[in-house]
């Protein structure tokens, strides 16, 4: 299935994806918030992002600044941008990508969350990975707390490192996010999680 139908289908279907629409809602519109580009040509092999889509940008061109890297002010509305030459047409990997930035762009647009910050970016991804169950499934065993954290941290640290490279900022370690992410899960998936999921 092409990466367009099996968002469609998410977009109308899946419980969690219509949440966050809900959430998001009046704020997001597919139509116009959401893109899919056959070749995204960035210097990282992004799946998918969050990003300000700009009528001019700094180059006076029509298009898009990956916000988190570069944030020139010309933005008017953010979207989520999917590459598709970096995707396995995948139904589960697509899911789990579509509800990750969802959560992204409710923290932008809705709980105003600065997600240039290091404190907010952290915070927005221990978000996205916990909701969008990047470690539900785990091999061979029970998954306990410890190890969920463990493996939240883990994706949290590469996506913060990545968005932060080039930057002469200070991010916190593996060890520092699983800490926070132990001590404050509650409280920072408070208005995405249901009993069901705790
Ligand atoms: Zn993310």
């Amino acid at each position: 299935m092409r990466i367009k139908n099996i968002i469609t289908n998410l977009l109308k279907h899946d419980e969690k994806v219509l949440f966050l629409q809900k959430l998001l809602s009046p704020n997001f519109d597919p139509e116009k918030d959401l893109e899919i580009r056959e070749n995204c040509d960035f210097d990282h092999r992004f799946k998918a992002l969050t990003v300000e889509f700009d009528k001019i940008n700094l180059f006076g061109k029509t298009g898009l600044n990956i916000s988190f890297l570069e944030n020139f002010g010309y933005s008017k509305t953010h979207g989520i941008l999917f590459c598709e030459n970096n995707i396995e047409s995948d139904e589960n990997l697509v899911r789990r990508i579509l509800i990750h930035e969802l959560v992204h762009l409710y923290d932008v647009k809705v709980r105003k969350l600065d997600l240039t910050s290091v404190e907010g970016l952290v915070e927005s991804e221990m978000r996205a990975y916990d909701f969008c169950e990047q470690c539900k499934s785990f091999e061979g065993g029970v998954f306990t707390d410890f190890d969920h954290a463990e493996c939240v941290s883990s994706w949290v640290f590469g996506s913060v490192k990545s968005m932060k490279s080039g930057e002469e900022t200070t991010i916190p370690s593996k060890i520092e996010i699983q800490s926070k992410f132990l001590a404050e899960r509650d409280q920072i998936m408070k208005d995405l999680l249901t009993d069901n999921d705790l």
